[in-house]
């Protein structure tokens, strides 16, 4: 039986700590499929194409890692993709207080159904999404923080240009 996992998340922009957690799945799971929670109420900086697009630069020559978009509730998007496993990453405290109520959620409308959370690698336990926004937006290197095919992106579009 094929061991599939669902990575869910925002991706706003990939992270350097995103890639570590996938790629650290890919040791456990068959396959990884990264997947973009639609939000209507979470703005982004980049779309959702946009953000697929960022997936795809990066994952396409990884057969085992498939990238795909959902609506709705994760557990009906891992009902129809037959994924067993959700991967989440941790970070700090403040993670895992939000993770394990998702995590007690999740199971309980969907039994079956196991988070597995990796902690952080620590060279990037202080990344994320918005604080490499932030950084970018102030006018410092994101070098090292996200993959190298997103930073020049990245910069032109908190730019404006
Ligand atoms: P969400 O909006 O669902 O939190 P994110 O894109 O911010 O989506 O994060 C997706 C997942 O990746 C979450 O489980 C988050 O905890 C994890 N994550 C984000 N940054 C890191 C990091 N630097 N190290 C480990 N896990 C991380």
């Amino acid at each position: 039986m094929n061991k599939i996992a669902i990575y869910p998340g925002s991706f706003d922009p990939l992270t350097m700590g995103h890639v570590n957690i996938i790629e650290r799945g890919l040791h456990v799971f068959d396959e990884v499929i990264v997947a973009i929670a639609h939000n209507t109420s979470k703005k982004t900086v980049f779309t959702e194409e946009e953000r697929l697009e960022h997936l795809h630069l990066v994952f396409s020559a990884n057969p085992r890692v498939k990238i795909d978009r959902f609506e709705g509730l994760l557990v009906d998007y891992a009902r129809k993709t037959g994924a067993g496993s959700v991967l989440r990453g941790i970070r700090t405290v403040s993670d895992y207080e939000y993770e394990f109520q998702m995590a007690l959620a999740n199971k309980r409308l969907y039994p079956d159904m196991e988070t597995i959370f990796m902690m952080t690698d620590g060279a990037y336990s202080y990344l994320s999404s918005t604080i490499i926004k932030e950084i970018i937006r102030f006018g410092g290197s994101a070098e090292g923080m996200v993959p190298p095919a997103i930073a020049d992106l990245l910069k032109r579009k908190l730019a404006g240009v």
